[in-house]
């Protein structure tokens, strides 16, 4: 553990960007991962939303780039097309005074393109699975001489719908390849699949129960029917008068009709969801992150690692049918020392659900009885 960055003799040009980033000292799960991953020391990380994952793994990256080979060395894998932007970004910024250079590969782009630019000199690739899989098949990414191998939100990656893929990129990189799991929940799906690829590693975690439980987020639930919902749904926006709101519904049809209500009622609304086009949607959180708008209805697609920082309110309006996504949506606020507040509706057909939550993050979450006379605190 160290408490300054210069303590971890680190390129003076990697030092020089976090300064520009504005990051003084690591933060709690930097401290513990930087010096491992740069000892090239498998790490499997555990450590919540917002905790800055991302430059515990980019700092180590960028350090042992060799800039002078011209050799893909690191490739991360997130699970979204918003991410692996997000983070090519974050690892471009640390490595710039460095020279490093990170290319971002992911599906609904011209694939062309992509082979063209893998053809110039990539240090680090930050990548969707499925078309990292279609680089490999075509045999227009090499990734034999990768020193790291990183996968991001590794929850979303290793259960059941991605696990395949998973499989089929460990099995096509270098098998010397230092390897990081990073997530902000760990199940034993994970467990075990890093029991059989990932070979001496340290596991890392990062104890979060007291802040997402108790400190930082403010949680509440609404028992209201789905025909109240956007009555009272309104009501919290005229009482709590958030600065910025995210709303999560649990599908895009859902998302669609409710912003078109809250749009026709004057709100200053966006909405978010996997039937936009790319452009769009990052187009969204740019308009978001800069207030054009200070309402944002969402699927999950925004609850994942995006960084929209300093949310003031997050609102369920559905409850997540899976319990991890409910962490991940309430981590949109009470990010860094703010605090924030969550408020979930919850419908009787979705009670069981909340059951599941509340097992899930061992806390009950405090009921609201009437939202009139009950002004959340
Ligand atoms: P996580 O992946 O754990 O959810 P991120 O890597 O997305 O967290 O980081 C969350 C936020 O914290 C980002 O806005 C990032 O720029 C910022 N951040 C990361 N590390 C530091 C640091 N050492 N000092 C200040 N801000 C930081
Ligand atoms: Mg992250």
């Amino acid at each position: 553990m160290t408490d300054k960055f210069v303590n971890f003799d680190l390129d003076k040009n990697i030092l020089k960007a976090l300064g520009n980033l504005g990051y003084k000292n690591p933060s709690k799960v930097q401290g513990e991962v930087i010096p491992k991953l740069l000892k090239y020391n498998s790490v499997i990380v555990k450590s919540k939303t917002g905790s800055g994952k991302t430059a515990s793994f980019g700092i180590p990256i960028c350090e042992n780039i060799d800039i002078d080979n011209n050799d893909i060395q690191a490739l991360v894998i997130v699970p979204t097309r918003e991410l692996a932007l997000q983070v090519k970004e974050e690892l471009s910024n640390i490595g710039i005074l460095k020279k490093v250079r990170c290319s971002a590969i992911f599906g609904r782009q011209p694939i062309k393109e992509q082979i063209r630019e893998l053809k110039q000199r990539v240090h680090v690739v930050v990548a969707t699975p499925g078309r990292i899989i279609d680089h490999i098949q075509r045999k227009t990414i090499n990734l034999d001489n990768i020193k790291y191998f990183i996968i991001d939100e590794a929850d979303k990656m290793l259960n059941k719908g991605f696990l395949e893929d998973m499989e089929f990129i460990f099995n096509n990189i270098s098998q010397n390849s230092t390897k990081g799991l990073f997530s902000a929940t760990i199940d034993k799906d994970i467990k075990n699949i890093c029991d059989i690829y990932i070979k001496d590693s340290q596991t890392i975690e990062i104890e979060n129960k007291e802040d997402i439980n108790k400190k930082q987020i403010q949680e509440n639930l609404l028992k209201v029917e789905e025909i109240e919902k956007y009555e009272i749904l309104k009501k919290i926006i005229y009482i709590e008068n958030p600065d910025s709101l995210i709303i999560f519904c649990n599908t895009r049809e859902r998302v669609m009709r409710l912003y078109s209500k809250l749009k026709k009622d004057k709100f200053l609304v966006g909405q978010l969801h996997g039937d936009m086009s790319q452009d769009k949607r990052i187009f969204i959180i740019k308009d978001f992150k800069k207030g054009k708008f200070n309402i944002l209805v969402s699927t999950d697609v925004a609850a994942r690692g995006i960084h929209i920082d300093d949310i003031s309110l997050v609102i369920n309006y559905d409850v997540p049918h899976d319990k991890e996504n409910y962490v991940h949506r309430i981590g949109r606020t009470g990010r860094k020392d703010s605090f924030g507040k969550a408020i979930t509706m919850v419908s009787s057909k979705d009670e069981k659900y909340l059951i599941e939550i509340e097992e899930y993050t061992q806390k009950k979450i405090e009921e609201i009885e009437n939202i009139n006379e009950n002004k959340v605190k």
